[in-house]
């Protein structure tokens, strides 16, 4: 209802009333009489409308009063604003006993903590999985209850985006995953999943391949040998011998290469979690393998415009391996111009670009440039011969820097391959050879 409209029907009530009155006045032959029978029969109605009304508020389960028609407006207004945030308040005060009810009845194990981390709530699914009593451990931080300096370091940084895998002590086969969620003020919803076995079959698979590449070592050393013997004793103008040779060498060094490969990445993927965290000086790191490559590519051109200062904690090997594999891809697949090398700050931290003016790449092959052994053009690499796993080691060692991975590239124009950094890992004055946070 309208500020008019409950004036105009006030006013009319006032009118009627007056009229009344004085109809009231002219027969008893007194006008004042009149008028003040209506103003008190005036007030005394207004007067019981509003203890009506204030009853109404007392007890706002019920029905509003029906009033006369100004009030009625109002108390109408009055009783939908109500329902209305009734309404609002309902979804916002059911689902925390709704979720947690779900929650508990799930075969995952759940937790949640507050803003200071303290156990506030867990289900029969994690007391079991963790070996804990809810009723011993509420109100204890986490880190006490889960006495891992991983998980400690984890929260710390409060970088949820990838999970944790932990194996707590004493028990060193069992491996634990963590999901940390935020909600509400500052609580947080733990997941935690055992994923022993799953590990195991990792460790498994990694074990294997790089048994296998290191057990494929000896053997190829051993047939090198014998091929250059060989080589040296077949006669100058036996050409179609001479062909086969060096044919079967330049395979033996692509057996060699993909083995060297391998291990490398075996290596990398099995030192996740307890990789190196050193501060390095991207700059150097990047002057002196711009210079090596320089001289392993003489006939090529690679700029350097290292601006930034920013050093990145992390592992020199890996990095090292990392940058070398991006712009050794740039002079592979390009034949003309320079390959620029560019060690930038960008808003979100510093960041390696390697751009190439050469074969580019079609936007469909770039989300699976990082598998392993997936090349763009069979032909294209074979006449380069790679061993189809330098992007995946690119982004192995990316993901482990908490680093991320773009590819801007347009075939027959060049590609831009970039590596962000995120400024948690970087800094001007990180302490050399010291952790992160000193861990
Ligand atoms: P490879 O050993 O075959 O070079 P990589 O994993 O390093 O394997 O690269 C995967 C594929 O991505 C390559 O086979 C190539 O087709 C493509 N590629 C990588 N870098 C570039 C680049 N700078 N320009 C064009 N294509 C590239």
């Amino acid at each position: 209802m309208t500020r008019l409209g409950f004036f105009r029907l006030e006013a009319r009530r006032l009118l009627l009333s007056v009229t009344a009155g004085s109809i009231f006045g002219l027969a008893t032959s007194d006008v004042r009489v009149g008028l003040a029978v209506a103003t008190t029969s005036l007030l005394i109605s207004w007067g019981w409308q509003l203890s009506r009304m204030y009853r109404w508020f007392a007890d706002p389960e019920e029905l509003p009063p029906i009033g006369n028609a100004g009030v009625r407006g109002v108390l109408r207004d009055v009783y939908v604003l109500r329902s209305r945030s009734l309404q609002r308040a309902q979804p916002a005060m059911r689902p925390q006993p709704y979720a947690k009810e779900s929650l508990a009845s799930m075969r995952e194990a759940a937790l949640i903590i507050n803003a200071r981390a303290e156990l506030v709530w867990c289900n029969d699914a994690a007391e079991y999985l963790l070996g804990i009593a809810f009723s011993e451990e509420e109100g204890r931080p986490l880190t006490d209850v889960i006495p891992v300096k991983a998980l400690r370091k984890y929260m710390r940084e409060e970088n949820f985006q990838k999970p944790l895998r932990v194996k707590p002590s004493p028990a060193p086969e069992y491996c634990l995953q963590f999901e940390f969620s935020r909600f509400g003020v500052n609580d947080r919803l733990v997941f935690i999943k055992d994923v022993t076995e799953q590990d195991k079959l990792e460790r498994m698979r990694r074990d294997f391949v790089g048994n296998v590449s290191h057990e494929l070592r000896t053997p190829l050393t051993v047939i090198k040998g014998y091929l250059e013997t060989l080589q040296s004793i077949v006669a100058d103008d036996d050409k179609t011998l001479r062909k086969s040779f060096a044919s079967m060498e330049a395979q033996a060094a692509r057996m060699e290469a993909l083995i060297a490969d391998l291990l490398w990445l075996s290596r990398i993927e099995s030192v996740e979690g307890e990789r190196k965290e050193d501060a390095i000086d991207v700059r150097e790191l990047l002057s002196t393998l711009i210079e090596e490559l320089s001289l392993a590519w003489p006939e090529r051109t690679i700029e350097a415009k290292l601006e930034s200062a920013q050093m990145v904690m992390g592992d020199a090997a890996e990095l090292t391996s990392a940058f070398s594999n991006l712009i050794v891809n740039a002079l592979k697949y390009s034949d003309k111009g320079p390959v620029t090398v560019k060690w930038i700050d960008t808003a979100v931290g510093p960041a390696l670009l390697v751009e190439d003016k050469g074969l580019g790449i079609e936007a469909k092959h770039i989300p699976r440039l990082t598998e392993r052994f997936y090349r763009v053009d069979k032909s294209r690499s074979q006449d380069r011969a790679g061993t189809g796993l330098g992007l995946a080691i690119v982004k192995h060692v990316a993901v482990s820097h908490d680093a991320k991975l773009l590819v801007d590239s347009r075939p027959g124009k060049g590609s831009c391959f970039r590596m962000v950094f995120p400024a948690s890992r970087a800094g001007l004055d990180i302490e050399k050879s010291s952790g992160i946070d000193g861990a």
